[in-house]
């Protein structure tokens, strides 16, 4: 699904990443962790093409990234929701972007906003949420949005821990239903474990990837206590 290859990216003087290389295959659930500051958001922006300027290969379903125009599942670690629209209006927009009739949109927005513990916050804006509620929100609009390839930065860092956990666990019921290709940035090793096929561990200055680690197929992700 998506393959990076000798990827380098500089802003100005600073090299920001060095030789990153990266594959996902359909249906894998990939973890990146890292330090503040080690690329880990830039290499997204890259991969959605909000970056374009780069040296090396970023192919996704074969095509250079820059080309790519299929939506991309994207959520990003900051400037979650927009703040003059509610959060059912928020969720609304994959909906309006991919141009599915009116009638549906309700039926597909209500069960993930009860799904999600924020039944009730319909009709509230952004400002009226608190900071994980707002996080669960921009959570629930990334997977109205059609794609196979889902990049999700630091997508619980908001949370309670319980919350936080629950969410996990959505995430991985949700990911094992629809085989989708999961990116997974945190700053959490454990969760990255936890969660992920395998995890890229970078380091700063400049972002390189410094470790890979295969986590063991056959072990329970599920935990007991929920
Ligand atoms: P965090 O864990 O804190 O989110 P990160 O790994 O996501 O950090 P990035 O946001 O990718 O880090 O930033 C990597 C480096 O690139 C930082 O040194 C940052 O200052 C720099 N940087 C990011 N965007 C730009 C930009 N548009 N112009 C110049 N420098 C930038
Ligand atoms: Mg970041």
């Amino acid at each position: 699904v998506l393959d990076i290859k000798k990827l380098e990216k500089r802003f100005d003087t600073i090299q920001v990443l060095e030789d990153i290389e990266l594959h996902i295959e359909r249906g894998e659930f990939i973890s990146i962790v890292g330090p503040s500051g080690c690329g880990k958001s830039t290499l997204f922006k890259i991969i959605t093409g909000l970056i374009r300027e780069y040296r090396g290969e970023v192919r996704i379903e074969g095509a250079e990234s820059r080309d790519y125009t299929q939506p991309i599942s994207y959520m990003p670690q900051k400037d979650l929701l927009l703040p003059w629209r509610t959060l059912y209006e928020n969720a609304r927009i994959p909906l309006e972007v991919s141009k599915k009739p009116k009638g549906e949109h309700s039926g597909r927005i209500l069960p993930l906003i009860e799904e999600f513990g924020l039944a009730g916050f319909e009709n509230a804006y952004p400002h009226e949420l608190s900071g994980g509620m707002r996080q669960r929100g921009a959570l629930l609009r990334t997977f109205l949005i059609e794609s196979d390839l889902m990049l999700l930065d630091e997508p619980f860092g908001a949370l309670d821990a319980i919350t936080r956990m629950e969410m996990q666990e959505w995430l991985l019921e949700v990911w094992q239903k629809h085989n989708h290709s999961i990116l997974f940035i945190t700053h959490d090793i454990d969760e990255a474990l936890f969660l992920s096929d395998r995890v890229y561990v970078m380091t700063g200055r400049p972002g390189r990837i410094e470790l890979e680690i295969e986590v063991e197929e056959e072990r329970p992700r599920r935990r007991e206590i929920l």
